[in-house]
């Protein structure tokens, strides 16, 4: 039999069926979940082995562990589990999401490279790319619209390093063609950098052409917003280079996840296949009752989406369209009014920033998450001033909760 070609590969890949193939660890008593290590410092059985794993030729993979802030094996073994998840040969864990996509960034770039990047990204990892980094890196950031395949090509330097999207765009929901992305940037020499954090499971970059994947964990993988962590998943070069001991960007930067969080997101990544399923399903009928009643609903689920054919070819089978749409209120009041009334009146869900929650969370993107944007690059996104982004829970059923959503639209007019 031949074996199957990339794009085959792509369209046939199961983060869940992967998940299930993964060596499992088990915990020191033979409990069926791995233990916790504890230690930040690790004992060598022979003197001789200290420089050995100093100088990089023992290490993890052979069971020999340095310092906490290097390797430990528990953050070690969420790391092989997400690589299995994504499909990378490796993966390694961070204290958050946004500590990951620097530390990538810093490590991928040097003074006077420069980065392409989608102009619809979480706020901080814009604010990360157009202050923080040209100021105190000099690494250059160019932003585009990123479903505009000839202004990325056009974006592009000899000196582009990386080229920087989300698989869905927060807070617009703009899917990225992520194998015409990976095509132009690496035509121009580039890595193709994505953060997955708003479709785990449901797509996988690296099988549609991304070098390194980023996560926030602290979304639909934590799927309590109790903790804050994030992840890097790619080639197990680019993670060995990020945790070197002279040259790593975590190594050296630090943003260190803690065991006792590592073994928490461990147990709860077996069920995120079914969270995401059921998050997706939600939203999906949530969006077609609020687009028949003719409301402006945003969702990649819906055909009136312009990337709906696109993600429904990119996606991974079973896991839906994603757990979150935004809908116009119109404006910023008409906003306040319905979050206020569905949460405080109808319990409906919660008004927070933050996504992936059992229950559902709303914000208003122009005020909230997106506000270190300049009304100039609000415009430019799509960003309306009444846009609000709901993250649907699956808690109380799917009726129960339309009833609320339906009686709040009526109390402020919009139906
Ligand atoms: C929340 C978020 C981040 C940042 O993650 P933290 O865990 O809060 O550091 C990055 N990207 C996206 C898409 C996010 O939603």
């Amino acid at each position: 039999m031949m074996p199957p070609k990339d794009s085959e590969i792509a369209m046939t890949f199961d983060p869940q069926q992967s998940l299930a193939e993964v060596r499992r660890e088990f915990g020191e008593h033979g409990g069926v979940n791995m233990s916790i290590e504890a230690s930040t410092t690790f004992t060598v059985l022979e003197a001789a082995n200290m420089p050995e794993i100093f100088q990089g030729r023992m290490g993890p993979e052979g069971g020999c562990y340095l310092y906490g802030r290097h390797f430990n094996p528990t953050v070690y073994v969420l790391g092989r589990y997400l690589a299995a998840m994504e499909g990378t040969e490796a993966a390694y864990c961070t204290a958050s999401g946004i500590s990951a996509i620097a530390a990538v960034l810093i490590q991928l770039c040097s003074p006077g490279d420069h980065i392409v990047a989608s102009n619809t990204i979480y706020g901080g990892t814009h604010a990360l790319l157009k202050e923080f980094l040209p100021a105190k890196t000099g690494i250059d950031v160019t932003f585009v619209d990123i479903g505009d395949a000839a202004a990325v090509k056009a974006a592009m330097r000899p000196r582009t390093k990386v080229v920087f999207c989300e698989t869905i765009a927060n807070p617009t929901l703009v899917v990225a063609d992520l194998p015409a992305v990976a095509e132009i940037a690496h035509a121009g020499g580039a890595q193709l950098v994505v953060d997955n954090t708003f479709s785990p499971m449901l797509l996988s970059p690296a099988k549609l052409g991304a070098d390194v994947v980023v996560h926030s964990l602290t979304k639909f993988a934590g799927g309590a917003s109790d903790i804050i962590a994030g992840a890097v998943c790619g080639s197990a070069d680019f993670i060995v280079s990020l945790m070197d001991l002279h040259t790593g960007a975590l190594m050296l930067l630090g943003p260190t996840m803690d065991p006792k969080v590592a073994s928490e997101l461990a147990l709860r990544l077996p069920h995120l296949g079914l969270r995401m399923a059921e998050h997706s399903r939600r939203a999906q009928a949530f969006a077609e009752r609020l687009s028949e009643k003719g409301l402006p609903v945003t969702y990649p689920g819906l055909p009136s989406h312009p990337q709906h054919e696109l993600l429904g070819r990119l996606a991974n089978e079973g896991y839906g369209s994603g757990g979150i749409f935004a809908l116009d209120a119109g404006s910023k009041d008409k906003a306040f009014e319905l979050m206020n009334l569905l949460q405080n009146e109808y319990r409906f869900g919660y008004l927070a920033v933050s996504l992936g929650y059992f229950d559902t969370l709303m914000s208003c993107s122009a005020s909230s998450t997106s506000s270190e944007l300049s009304d100039e690059d609000m415009a430019a996104a799509g960003i309306q001033p009444g846009l609000v982004r709901f993250s649907i829970g699956y808690t109380g059923t799917l009726e129960q909760r339309w009833a609320q959503f339906d009686e709040a639209l009526r109390r402020v007019g919009m139906v």
